[in-house]
């Protein structure tokens, strides 16, 4: 079978046409990504270009050829990377960033420097560089760690990374050792792999974008609005999960429910902005109070609640009190209030019933009765004395503030 060069670069730049075009297309979709689809479609323009050239070589003098080809090629692997660093928020340092947009400049000039032999060695190092870069930020950065096609997009800039890094090592050494006789063979292999990179990247780039897209509604889907806290969907996945994973001999985990007093009455003498300022402000308090594997979620309304894995009850007890004393103290400072904002909260623990429903009825009934003595007030729905099947389901309440 022969394969001929031109026609696999050819076949290489009307890909990236097409990966230029699908790109700029996703903007619609993606507005918030513009800036990045653009830089990526930019960088296609660039290697469509370069292709372009290389296909009908000949056309050019030499020298223009080698320097304008590589330029643009390299300058689109560039912008490449360049978008992903974007993408990933990640901010180099601006002298790095420059340096890095000097090098396709130099590029154009680097074939009246470099001796044919030096050329075989240097001339894949500004590909490789990018490509390895955009490898690394792709399967290192943290932004990108939810994102379910990050992996094969790095394995694809890696890998053609590390063809041009062989490359550039590889080809002054069998220059050397057994001369020139391989390299059609060797040209045709890298350009069969780079019209697959042609279709590989721009693919795994789109699909970035996509996921990502998908993952913000996924979050949305999990977040309350106002709060930014997890809403009832999220609380109630991921206390399943806590539930679950409870070992058995260990501490129970402990569910707090928390219902602002009077809320109606805040709305309804300061208005509705002033309401939402406070369940800002309690948003904020849980989210400060909380610790680190404590899920906090809104549940609706003016109803909050906080899981604790494994945590004795006079520490939940605690941390109530100190959230309901946070709460009194910051709430004056809101605007048109004067008056403290005050909470009930009930405490259950999870080794009454073991059911998250049983739990939230347990909070439940533990706030029912702080309300009806008066509120403002932390109340407990008593522990099992020891053995939970045998515990009798008695409501007894005791009152845990003090
Ligand atoms: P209690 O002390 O018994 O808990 O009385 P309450 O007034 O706090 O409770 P009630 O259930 O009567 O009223 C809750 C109010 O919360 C009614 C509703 O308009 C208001 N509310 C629910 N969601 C929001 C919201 O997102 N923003 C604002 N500003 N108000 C909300
Ligand atoms: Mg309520
Ligand atoms: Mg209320």
């Amino acid at each position: 079978m022969r394969v001929d060069v031109p026609t696999l670069f050819l076949l290489g730049t009307a890909i990236l046409g097409w990966a230029t075009l699908i790109t700029l297309s996703e903007r619609r979709y993606h507005p918030s990504r513009t800036p990045i689809l653009r830089i990526w479609g930019w960088g296609y323009v660039l290697l469509a270009l370069a292709c372009a050239m290389m296909a009908v070589r000949d056309a050019f003098p030499p020298l223009f050829f080698f320097g304008v080809s590589n330029s643009l090629a390299v300058g689109g692997y560039f912008l490449l990377a360049y978008g992903i660093a974007r993408f990933a928020n990640y901010r180099a340092p601006r002298r790095l960033m420059a340096l890095a947009l000097l090098v396709p400049a130099g590029w154009l000039f680097a074939p009246l420097a470099l001796s044919n032999d030096l050329w075989l060695s240097a001339g894949s190092v500004p590909i490789a560089a990018p490509c390895l870069a955009a490898a690394f930020m792709l399967a290192r950065l943290d932004r990108l760690k939810e994102l379910r096609s990050r992996n094969m997009a790095a394995a694809i800039f890696a890998v053609h990374g590390t063809i041009y890094v062989l490359r550039a090592a590889g080809l002054p050494i069998l220059a050397i050792t057994a001369g020139r006789d391989l390299f059609p063979l060797i040209a045709v292999v890298t350009m069969i792999e780079g019209v697959l990179f042609a279709v590989a990247a721009p693919t795994a780039l789109l699909a970035l974008v996509r996921d990502e897209g998908e993952e913000r509604l996924r979050q949305a889907s999990q977040t309350d609005y106002l709060t930014g806290l997890d809403n009832r969907r999220a609380f109630t996945h991921k206390a399943e999960d806590v539930l679950h994973a409870q070992a058995p001999g260990a501490l129970p985990a402990v569910l707090l429910v928390f219902d602002l007093d009077h809320f109606k009455t805040i709305n309804d003498l300061h208005g509705h902005q002033t309401g939402d300022d406070v369940l800002q402000l309690f948003g904020l308090i849980l989210r400060t109070k909380a610790r680190a594997h404590d899920v906090v979620a809104r549940l609706g309304g003016e109803e909050f609640a906080m899981l604790m894995p494994e945590t004795p009850l006079a520490k939940a007890k605690e941390i109530a009190a100190r959230v309901a004393t946070s709460l009194r103290a910051r709430s004056p400072a809101l605007a048109g209030l004067s008056e403290p904002v005050t909470v009930s909260i009930g405490i259950a623990r999870a080794d009454r019933t073991g059911t998250l429903i049983g739990l939230l009825a347990d909070a439940d009934t533990a706030l029912y009765q702080a309300k009806r003595l008066g509120r403002d007030r932390i109340e407990c729905v008593a522990p099992p004395p020891s053995n939970i099947e045998a515990a009798p389901r008695r409501t007894e309440l005791l009152e845990a503030a003090a």
